[in-house]
């Protein structure tokens, strides 16, 4: 018996060492450099003030839009692009959201609760990669510092709002000066500028025009940079953004919590949609009086959310959710402060194409000149996962097929 255990560990070890070595010595990997510009409107690329993406536009691939996944809002499109899920199916529903009990909470702006792996149901391209022998890298993306060594990329910075985007480049390339063996062929990168100038500035503004041309010029570094260390040709850059952006204003504006005055009601999210949990035996009661005075947004009961926004299956979501028309809000007295600053705003209607981010490609693996319609945020993962040649998860909502054309025939 002994004998045979020694030979099955041995049989084994040999099977191990053979199969690492007949693994290609990793010369062909391609590279992926992912970017996001956190609400980069699909438009901003046709004002005549993006000459650095306009020549990637120009070189590789381009949509004419990039669809986000409902609600359009930041986490939980970071969070689709990188698991190829809606956020019913990757749990990151909102920005902010409670469990099914209410003791417990998820928020953007929580190191601690953004790092707990147990609200992250869809599983990352990194971890797809990494489990594939593809070695990844993070400078910034939500979801990207989970405080479990496998469900995080190999090199990972911790989100730094001030961090200077010249450094965040500098980092990137400094990754892949690395030696062969240490480096990352998969890299996210993250700017949020023209979504906190879109907040407070609107889409129209000069200021919002100084913000996109701040990221092209950031873009343009990117590039120039890639070129000196002579790997320009030979790495993918993937120009995506979560959502778009559109503008508000106050007096579009209508109070939830007013209208349901008599009930205890809890709110969960504000301004472009609203989730309201009623009190257990008054559910039909509170729906009725929204539904009755239903002008400027839609509202759902969340059996009845349309299939189309993907937005039911979540335990966490509430049983009632209300979806703002574009550009209206609706506030409750909690926080209805924020509405006196803010001149933009997104979280609204995913189809709608104001919600639309962009989506540029180029590098070996992409078409050359190629221009398509709209894309789909969700199909990202799959396509990172046929560009990297490895098999994504079975359980993903994105779809290769909707996507894969963009690619070189021979990929
Ligand atoms: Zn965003």
């Amino acid at each position: 018996m002994k004998r045979l255990i020694f030979f099955l560990i041995a049989f084994l070890l040999i099977g191990q060492a053979a199969y690492c070595q007949t693994k290609p010595a990793a010369a062909g990997k391609p590279y992926v450099i992912l970017i996001s510009f956190d609400g980069f409107r699909w438009d901003y690329l046709n004002r005549d003030i993006t000459p650095n993406l306009e020549q990637i536009r120009t070189d590789g691939v381009s949509a004419s839009s990039l669809r986000p996944a409902f609600p359009s809002k930041t986490f939980p499109n970071h969070i689709s692009i990188i698991t190829g899920m809606y956020t019913e199916n990757h749990g990151i529903i909102s920005n902010y959201f409670m469990n099914y009990d209410k003791n417990d909470w998820y928020g953007m702006s929580d190191t601690t609760k953004i790092r707990n792996g147990k609200w992250y149901l869809g599983e990352a391209f990194w971890e797809t990669a990494e489990r594939q022998g593809i070695k990844t890298a993070s400078y910034f993306w939500p979801g990207s510092e989970l405080n479990l060594d496998y469900r995080r990329p190999t090199y990972r910075e911790l989100y730094d709002h001030e961090r200077p985007y010249e450094k965040r480049v500098e980092g990137v390339i400094e990754w892949l000066k690395l030696p062969y063996n240490e480096r990352p062929h998969f890299i996210t990168l993250y700017f949020h500028d023209t979504d906190s100038y879109g907040h407070d500035f609107g889409t129209n503004s000069p200021e919002i025009n100084e913000s996109i041309t701040r990221l092209d010029n950031i873009a343009g570094l990117l590039i120039k940079s890639l070129s000196e260390i002579g790997m320009k040709d030979s790495v993918n850059v993937i120009f995506v953004s979560d959502h778009g952006m559109t503008n508000i204003s106050k007096e579009e504006s209508i109070n939830i919590e007013n209208m349901l005055g008599q009930f205890k009601c809890r709110f969960m999210d504000d301004g472009p949609f609203i989730q309201i949990d009623p009190p257990a035996d008054k559910l039909l009661e509170v729906y009725d009086i929204l539904k009755k005075n239903e002008s400027h947004y839609k509202v759902y009961l969340k059996k009845d959310i349309p299939d189309y926004y993907h937005y039911n299956k979540n335990p966490f979501i509430y049983y009632i959710v209300a979806i703002a028309d574009i550009g209206w809000s609706l506030i409750t007295n909690r926080k209805s402060d924020w509405l006196n600053k803010a001149k933009g705003n997104h979280g609204y209607d995913n189809n709608n194409l104001d919600m639309h981010g962009i989506f540029i490609a180029d590098g070996p693996s992409f078409k050359d000149g190629y221009k398509t319609g709209t894309l789909w945020n969700v199909d990202i993962y799959p396509l990172l996962c046929k560009i990297f040649d490895i098999y994504p998860r079975s359980n993903i909502d994105g779809s290769l097929e909707r996507i894969g054309f963009i690619l070189k025939d021979n990929q």
